[in-house]
């Protein structure tokens, strides 16, 4: 399963806030053999985001889109999402219902702009606050409060899921371009893929859908690089 995540909000793209919601999501979802295949941050604008969506619900088995759900006016995601699905946003009994029952709220209290999603989309409960998420098509709209994406993703985690891919790591203490050789040769000889990333020491990552395959090219290559 190939999933694309949309991050949306222009504090994100300033650098104000960092953006931990793609971070989890890309963590929880590899651990699930989910590949997360792109990760796009797209401005608090309509057509930005309904561009992306709608690129990626075609390309994509299922998109993740978290942020700007609130009703306040810089808050346009569910629009954007109803935009790219050539779709409008109606006022949805279940949200309402939702709000009433569970949210203590009066249908007099609720903000215009609140029981709304997509029409054709279904209500994704928050378990965490009040902002509604939604599901239309292969698209699953999330809230940007990372309590509240949490919370809601854990409502839906088990319809991502994939091969379990395991993983081993083989710190060197060589300049990375020196490895180049060896990281090409434990490729031949396994099938496995090479992930380099230097720092301190170059962390060298082997994945596989086979534990013993891993565990014989982590072997393999640690008696061939040196090691800390
Ligand atoms: P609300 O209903 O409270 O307005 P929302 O779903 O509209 O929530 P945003 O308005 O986009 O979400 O963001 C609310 C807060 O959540 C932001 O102030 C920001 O700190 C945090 N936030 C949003 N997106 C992310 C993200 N990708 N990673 C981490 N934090 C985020
Ligand atoms: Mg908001």
């Amino acid at each position: 399963m190939r999933v694309a995540l949309v991050t949306v909000g222009d504090e994100i793209l300033s650098g104000d806030t960092v953006n931990t919601n793609a971070a989890w999501l890309g963590e929880r979802l590899t651990e699930s053999g989910v590949r997360v295949a792109r990760m796009t941050t797209v401005p608090d604008n309509i057509s930005a985001i309904a561009r992306v969506v709608n690129e990626y619900q075609a390309e994509y088995d299922a998109v993740i889109v978290t942020g700007g759900l609130g009703p306040t006016h810089d808050d346009v995601t569910m629009e954007a999402v109803a935009a790219a699905f050539g779709t409008e946003l109606a006022a949805d009994e279940a949200v309402e219902r939702w709000l009433t029952e569970e949210g203590g709220y009066s249908g007099d209290d609720l903000a215009p702009g609140t029981t709304q999603i997509p029409k054709a989309a279904q209500l994704l409960r928050n378990p965490e606050g009040v902002a509604p998420g939604c599901t239309i098509g292969n698209v699953y709209v999330l809230p940007g409060v990372p309590a509240e994406m949490r919370g809601m993703f854990g409502l839906i985690a088990d319809q991502f899921s994939g091969e379990k891919r395991y993983r081993a790591v083989v710190e060197a203490t060589e300049p990375e371009s020196q490895l180049l050789d060896r990281i090409q040769e434990v490729q031949d000889r396994f099938d496995v893929t090479i992930g380099s990333y230097p720092g301190a020491h170059v962390t060298l990552r082997i994945e596989s859908p086979d534990e013993a395959v891993v565990a014989d090219a982590a072997r393999w290559l640690r008696e061939r690089v040196e090691t800390p």
